[in-house]
């Protein structure tokens, strides 16, 4: 049975009748620029054909009842009291219902009308692997009020919205990007964003590649405080270089031919977090002319190049990640494969031929195997439209 069909049984069989509409927001990856949100850089993710589902209806009071159908959890809360993040029997709020209520909470902050509704959802995007579960629920939750509160946004607006409700709501430092895709995701298309501007346009992929994801099945253990320790780096670098380079605000300002003249200025480590940065800020501004000549096999190299500079420049890859890159770089049909998210463990992400994607999946996950003794999970996705109504 399909996900919709499951939602739209489990509602009728909680609420006794059918919901008035179901809302799917997508999961997203990223394909190149990675850690360079927080330098004001360029990213390069897609939407993926992997989504969450909330069947809907308005509750006729200010109440929200929610079923987490893939986790067996219901909880309700209140419009008037979302600042408690308690439930309407006055206990804390489960963690994943800090989500759908986050967003409720940002959208009131914002005026915006939000009923009370009862919903079901559920997702195949994998929780906590690093394709951004939390942001497609933000993203159904925020759709579904939408439609309920009888109001619109651009999908970029609501973006910002679930952002402020994952930072401030649910407690999670997430830049923009999660939901960005989530939101604004085209079908068949990456989506090149300016994380200074929030311009952003969107990049068609050829049609003849599949996404490969391939999780580790390592938690990501390490990554907060390297995450920390990394930003702290790179604020470092803008320091040092500011002195010499008096205009620039962020590495998005240094140039390569700028940073190769001061970087000697910097401590090793420093040097090395911050070429990372700049280097990989210009591979995903090349990588727009370079898709727009359909050239998929110099893309897959940036993207190779990317992993590369993850592992010796930034350091945030792990055995795993590396395995698991190695192996894809031997099979056929692949053109570029690295580590993507955060780091420490989590996916990787494949650009892999059409017409050999079922081979490739198998033998990455047998190759992975053989060489970590880890079983792998591995999601043959697509490039996919961003959150909205289901017909
Ligand atoms: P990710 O990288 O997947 O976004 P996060 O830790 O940011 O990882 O978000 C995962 C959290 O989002 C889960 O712990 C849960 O609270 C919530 N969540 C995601 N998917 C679901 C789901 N299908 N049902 C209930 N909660 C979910
Ligand atoms: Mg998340």
């Amino acid at each position: 049975m399909d996900l919709r069909q499951k939602i739209v049984n489990s509602f009728r069989k909680r609420f006794g009748a059918d919901p008035e509409f179901v809302v799917r927001a997508p999961g997203r990856v990223n394909l190149l620029g990675e850690h360079v949100d927080y330098n004001d850089g360029f990213v390069l993710p897609a939407a993926i054909d992997r989504a969450t589902l909330l069947a809907c209806r308005p509750s006729g009071s200010s109440l929200s009842s929610i079923l987490a159908l893939d986790l067996g959890a219901e909880t309700s809360f209140d419009l008037n009291s979302l600042q408690n993040k308690r439930t309407n029997r006055d206990m804390p709020l489960p963690g994943w219902g800090l989500y759908p209520s986050g967003m409720q909470w940002s959208l009131a902050e914002e005026k915006l009308k939000t009923p009370g509704m009862d919903a079901v959802f559920a997702s195949d995007v994998p929780p906590g692997a690093g394709l951004s579960s939390s942001a497609s629920v933000e993203m159904a939750f925020g759709v579904a009020w939408e439609k309920l509160g009888g109001w619109t946004r651009n999908p970029m607006h609501m973006a910002k919205l679930g952002q402020r409700a994952e930072n401030r709501y649910v407690g999670v430092n997430c830049g923009i990007m999660d939901q960005f895709a989530s939101a604004c995701g085209v079908k068949d298309h990456l989506l090149f964003l300016d994380c200074r501007s929030l311009d952003w346009q969107a990049v068609p992929l050829p049609r003849q590649v599949a996404i490969v994801i391939a999780n580790t099945n390592v938690h990501r253990s390490l990554a907060g405080s390297a995450y920390n320790d990394r930003r702290a780096a790179c604020e470092q670098a803008v320091h040092i270089l500011r002195e010499y380079l008096p205009a620039i605000h962020a590495l998005r300002d240094v140039s390569p031919e700028d940073f190769n003249r001061h970087a000697h200025h910097l401590p090793e480590l420093v040097e090395k977090r911050a070429r990372h940065i700049i280097e990989d800020i210009q591979r995903t501004r090349l990588a727009v002319p370079i898709l727009a000549d359909n050239d998929i096999g110099r893309f897959g190299t940036l993207m190779n190049e990317c992993h590369i500079s993850l592992r010796d420049l930034y350091q945030v890859s792990c055995p795993e990640l590396d395995a698991m890159v190695e192996t894809a770089w031997t099979l056929p049909g692949c053109y570029g494969a690295r580590l993507t998210g955060a780091g420490f463990g989590g996916c990787t992400v494949n650009l892999v031929a059409q017409d050999a994607v079922v081979t490739f999946s198998r033998e990455l996950a047998q190759g992975y195997k053989r060489r970590t003794g880890l079983k792998p999970e591995v999601y043959i996705c697509h490039a996919a439209d961003g959150a909205g109504l289901m017909d």
